[in-house]
């Protein structure tokens, strides 16, 4: 998922969300896990505690493992075994790997097909000794959770088992069948996200899906709801290679030019370039409900530019938000999208969704002028090599 600007705020309230609504009165976002008293609000604690112990990252084959433990809650809690689906899957490099679908069977009654409401349980790694605390224990610190997957995505796999197991209980059934579908490798392959709507199809498909790895809501400092967002769309990114070529020259024959000088001189321009400004009605309504709830310079900045995209002052306070500010060019109405190319012109993208502009800039020089006849005539010289990453983003 993207990380968002109300994403600390979501964590505190992790627990209070899986138990009640976010704009619940009585539930500080402050709360210590001993206040915790109702069964369901420990049970989700407790679910949360154990998620985060797993070290489900790529290469440590604890995913199947936390799925099991999941799918004995789900049993546990009243779930017919048949609706509780461990689906085991082998990654390339040979690594087991496991998704979890839970079917909530309604009673029909509304006549409408499924919802599947998904969420992932791998993390990308973490090692300890990077880390203040040790990020597979849950550490709960003035009012905040720390560790690895507390919001992405261990709150979300937490939150929606805890639901779940809470309305079980309540002996609720709803109107039409809900769906758990939890992926293994979200963060690197994501074949098993894949799998959940081809090889398992018949387990998951549903009229809609719900996300929990996206969106979001933030709550102030007494827990009171303030936003409760909705993804429309995914960030992504594309990588570009930068390879400046130069003759180059001996050490003891300087010359003015050499391709480091180019490549910084290019990457300079780079830096320079703003990528056109454009709009969709999703996030001109996003700034304009954002200001509402937003004070102070970014607020009345979202408001203005709301009003009007081609505000420059406005766009310039956005452009200092980077988590406002994304994806250079939105796909057309024609299809593709287009970024920049090195003559200056641009390209056309055949896939879809809204791009981060990301690449990698490599400068070589080669120098012919070498001592060794071998390498002078293959021309191959020696040479110098760096590399870097650049990125830049634009509304
Ligand atoms: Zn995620």
């Amino acid at each position: 998922m993207i990380p968002t600007r109300t994403a600390s705020v979501a964590v505190a309230v992790a627990l209070a969300t899986a138990a009640a609504p976010p704009a619940a009165p009585g539930l500080a976002a402050q709360d210590a896990s001993a206040d915790y008293t109702e069964p369901y609000q420990r049970q989700a604690f407790e679910i949360y505690r154990t998620a985060i112990g797993f070290r489900t990252a790529a290469g440590h084959g604890q995913v199947p493992a936390l799925a099991r433990y999941l799918a004995g809650e789900f049993r546990a809690g009243g779930f017919p075994t048949e609706d509780v689906h461990v689906l085991p899957q082998t990654v390339p490099g040979g690594e087991e790997t496991a998704s979890l679908v839970v079917r909530y069977r309604g009673d029909g009654s509304s006549g409408l097909d499924p919802i599947l409401l998904i969420a992932h349980m791998d993390v990308v790694d973490a090692l300890p000794e990077d880390w203040e605390r040790n990020p597979f224990t849950l550490i709960e610190e003035d009012g905040y959770f720390f560790g690895r997957g507390t919001l992405d995505d261990k709150f979300g796999v937490s939150t929606l088992t805890a639901t779940f197991l809470r309305l079980k209980a309540a002996g609720w059934v709803p109107t039409r069948d809900l769906v758990l579908g939890f992926s293994g490798d979200e963060e690197t392959g994501m074949l098993t996200t894949r799998a959940l709507v081809t090889t398992h199809r018949g387990l998951t498909d549903a009229e809609f899906a719900l996300n929990a790895d996206a969106g979001g809501g933030s709550v102030g400092p007494a827990g009171e709801g303030i936003a409760y967002h909705i993804q429309t769309s995914e960030k992504t990114y594309a990588t570009f290679d930068f390879t400046v070529r130069n003759p180059g020259g001996h050490s003891s024959m300087p010359r003015p030019d050499n391709a480091i000088y180019q490549l910084a001189e290019a990457l300079r321009r780079l830096e320079a370039f703003r990528f056109p400004v454009r709009t969709t009605e999703a996030t001109l309504r996003y700034f304009e409900e954002s200001a509402r709830v937003t004070g102070g310079e970014l607020g009345e900045a979202m408001r203005r530019f709301a009003d009007d995209p081609a505000d420059a002052g406005a766009i310039e306070v956005l452009w200092a938000y980077p988590e406002l500010v994304d994806t250079f060019e939105r796909w057309s109405q024609r299809g593709g999208v287009r970024w920049p190319t090195a003559d200056g012109g641009t390209r056309r993208s055949t896939r879809r969704g809204w791009w981060n502009w990301c690449g990698r800039a490599v400068a070589r020089t080669n120098w012919p002028v070498s001592s060794s006849p071998r390498r002078r005539r293959s021309g191959a010289g020696w040479s110098w090599r760096t590399g870097m990453r650049v990125c830049a983003r634009t509304i």
